[in-house]
């Protein structure tokens, strides 16, 4: 699979700065690339000269969170223009919520005794869960980033603060009206019974949605299948992205992430790429 749509860097919660990412995306062998990282685009600009200079296709993307029935999930925007106002404006806002959150979260964990985790959210790229449970692993709190989550910062955890982002049906709009194409993210990590994911898959392609991610790390073919049979039920097309956070192992290596199931309509089709990249899948 010579295809990745979908990545970050650390202007989210991403390992690598942008050019860095592209050449290692260029040495596994992947041909084309979307950077998307999570509620900000600032990393697009670099990505795409990095990807211009090493013979790499680069989609412009950006992840964006959503408040779906109360519940966070994540809506993937490819080949949007990230000069439009409306979009800019989306993301100021998303940005603004993530930094109160980590405020409320870390008065909840200096009130719980854990120390000052402050500086966390003096960052250039947006604030995450991801920094804080760093800092807590720092401190000694937590043996890994998954234990810090785990024990602080997920539902029950003396720094849980639950997150209100955007919701779904103006996500989509901004996304299209940006010029992208709206991919629900990573279906299966929201885990939704059969019935309330299709309900969710219903509301995303109701709300103009493109596609469903069919292909992301660690799937096995049956879920595949699953996913791909709902994005045919909902007449969406199907993407395919790594969900690439940090290096080791570039899960989209040539052979690493599978081909999309039989029968579905690659997002890809949708966009005019050179020859090479049609070719290769
Ligand atoms: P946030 O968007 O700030 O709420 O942080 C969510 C991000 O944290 C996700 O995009 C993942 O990259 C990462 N993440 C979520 N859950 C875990 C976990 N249990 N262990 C490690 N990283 C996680
Ligand atoms: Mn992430
Ligand atoms: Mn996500
Ligand atoms: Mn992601």
């Amino acid at each position: 699979m010579y295809y990745d749509l979908h990545t970050h860097t650390v202007w989210s919660d991403g390992e690598l700065e942008p050019s860095a990412l592209v050449a290692h995306a260029a040495r596994a062998g992947v041909r084309v690339l979307a950077l998307t990282d999570h509620d900000t685009t600032d990393g697009v600009h670099e990505a795409a000269v990095a990807a211009y200079e090493l013979g790499l296709q680069f989609v412009p993307g950006v992840e964006l969170s959503v408040t779906w029935q109360g519940l966070t999930v994540h809506i993937v925007g490819l080949g949007v223009d990230v000069a439009n106002a409306d979009l800019k404006q989306a993301l100021l806002g998303l940005r603004s919520k993530r930094l109160q959150r980590g405020q409320a979260i870390v008065q909840a964990l200096e009130v719980a005794g854990l120390g000052d985790a402050r500086a966390t959210l003096e960052r250039a790229g947006i604030v995450s869960r991801v920094h804080i449970a760093d800092w807590l692993v720092a401190e000694g709190h937590a043996r890994n980033r998954a234990t810090a989550f785990k024990r602080f910062l997920t539902r029950g955890g003396v720094g849980y603060v639950t997150g209100e982002w955007a919701e779904l049906g103006e996500t989509v709009a901004w996304i299209l009206s940006a010029g992208g194409d709206a991919v629900l993210a990573h279906p299966t990590r929201y885990r939704l019974s059969g019935g309330r994911l299709q309900q969710l898959v219903q509301g995303f392609a109701e709300a103009g949605g493109t596609a469903l991610e069919v292909v992301t790390a660690g799937l096995d073919a049956g879920e595949m299948g699953r996913l791909a049979r709902l994005a045919h039920r909902y007449d969406l097309y199907a993407s395919v992205g790594s969900d690439f956070h940090k290096v080791l192992p570039w899960r989209s290596l040539p052979g690493g992430l599978p081909n999309l199931p039989e029968g579905c309509r690659p997002i890809w089709e949708r966009w005019s790429l050179p020859s090479y990249a049609q070719e290769v899948c």
